[in-house]
Parts: structure tokens; sequence; C-alpha cells
């Protein structure tokens, strides 16, 4: 159902009015984590100042110490919807368990499924039954035929309003935290109609790489790159290190400005 051979012609998913595809480079912005209302407003600003159309922010965060946040649950899903009414983003967030996906989808305009549970096949089986777009990342050691399969799971309940989501991939290489497999988006755009996003904060997992890496998602075709901003990322309850600050907004605006769709 994802595979280019049956659908030539590569796909647009629409969130609430906003297109991810192959006419455009989307840009979603927010914080890692929803903390406070306020905190939550001030990134939704800043991911609006940088451009973006699609504010990210996790109200459930699938984290590797169980003594890190664990995230807001409905209450943060509770604040996302409220800063929506205020800026007119329209929300991408995640959900890490197939009990949550209806509570969710209630709040949401796109599921996130994360790198963790990228092979959570009763999780891709409940979101696909969702009626909402949803947006896959890669499994940190998934190949792209297994992040394809993992799509078609969401695909065979009925929905193809899939973005998928390149994050980085785990390699010997320690200086990253993960290695961003920037080959993997022209060549799951050429495998597959669906469109390919890339994610620069959770690949590179520090502030200094964002750019770049953003930089080479929109060069080499990317659909759209979703990034952390954060205003006070020193007090972050989640990845504060690869959060963009206000200073680095007018450079992030300008690469997706400056490097118009590959044709
Ligand atoms: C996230 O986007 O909040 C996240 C946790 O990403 P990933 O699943 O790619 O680590």
């Amino acid at each position: 159902l994802v595979s280019r051979d049956n659908h030539p012609e590569r796909s647009t998913v629409t969130v609430r009015g906003v297109p991810i595809g192959p006419d455009t480079v989307t840009l979603i912005a927010g914080p890692c984590a929803v903390e406070t209302p306020r905190q939550t407003l001030e990134a939704a600003e800043m991911a609006k100042a940088a451009g973006a159309t699609l504010l990210r922010g996790g109200a459930y965060k699938p984290r590797t110490s169980p003594y890190a946040f664990q995230g807001l649950g409905e209450e943060g899903l509770r604040i996302l919807a409220d800063v929506r009414e205020q800026t007119g983003l329209p929300v991408v967030t995640e959900v890490v368990d197939a009990h949550d996906v209806a509570l969710v989808a209630s709040y949401a305009d796109m599921l996130q499924v994360g790198t963790r549970n990228a092979q959570n096949f009763a999780l891709l089986q409940a979101v696909g039954a969702a009626g909402k777009p949803v947006m896959l990342k890669r499994g940190m050691t998934a190949t792209i035929e297994e992040w394809l399969m993992a799509a078609e799971y969401i695909a065979q309940r009925g929905n193809l309003d899939i973005v998928l989501c390149e994050r980085g991939i785990r390699t010997y290489e320690t200086a990253t935290r993960n290695t961003l497999d920037i080959s993997a988006v022209p060549v799951a755009q050429r495998l597959s109609h669906l469109p390919v996003i890339v994610d620069p904060s959770h690949s590179g997992g520090r502030r200094d790489l964002v750019l770049p890496l953003s930089r080479a998602a929109v060069a080499v075709g990317a659909d759209g790159v979703i990034v952390d901003v954060h205003p006070n990322p020193e007090q972050a309850l989640c990845d504060g290190p690869q959060a963009l600050v206000d200073g680095d907004l007018e450079a992030l605006a300008a690469v997706m400005r400056d490097f118009p769709p590959l044709l």
C-alpha cells in the first residue's frame, strides 16, 4: 500500500489544512516536551517566528530512564489544544500506548509514533484506525525496509495519511546521539509514495548540529523538517541541549526559505 510501484505519484498528507509533500518543505517545530502552558505557548510563538506551520510537543514522553520526566499526559494534551487555539498551529504529538490512541486523537491533529515504538505493531494498527494523519519515526535500528513495513501496518487499517520521519539510526559513532541517515530520504522517497521528513534534533542530540542537518535535509529533498525549540533550554525537563533558542530562529527560517524543494 505504501509502495511507489502501485502509486507512482508522490503523496501529499494534509494536517488540518497544512500540506506535507513534494510541493513544499514543511517546518514543524515546538518543545520536545510540554512542561507548562507558558513554556508551550512561548515555544509555539518561537516556532511560528521561524516559519513553522505545525506545532510539535510531547505529552507522553518515552524516556530511556524511568526516573526521567515522563510527560504531563492528558494535561499536556489540553495545553497543546489551548496553544493551538491561541496560535492557529495544528498539533503533532506522540502516542506511546495503543490504549491511549483514542484519547490522544481527540486532541491532536497528527499522531506521532516514536522510534522506540516503530515496530509496536499493536500501536501501529491502532493509530491506523484512529482517523488522523500519522508521523512514523524510523526505528533507531530499523532498516528502510522494516520502516516501510511498519508504515504498511498503519496503511493496512485504511489510513494512508502517513509521513515518514528519518530521525537517525544507531551506529558505532558516539559523537552524536544517533547518526542521521541522510541517504534514507531519497531512498525512501523512491521506494514509497509517502512524504519523508527529517528530525535533526533527535538524531544529533546537539543544538549546534540542528541547522547544518536541517540544511542537509532540505538540500537532499526532504519534504519537511521537525525541530525542537525551547524558550529556556537550561531549564528544560527533556532534551534541552538540542533545543534551538530565539537567536537561532532567523537562521532556521533562512534554511527553509533558501532551499526550494527539488523537482
Ligand atoms: C520526539 O520527537 O519527541 C522523540 C522522542 O523522538 P524519537 O522517537 O525520534 O526519539
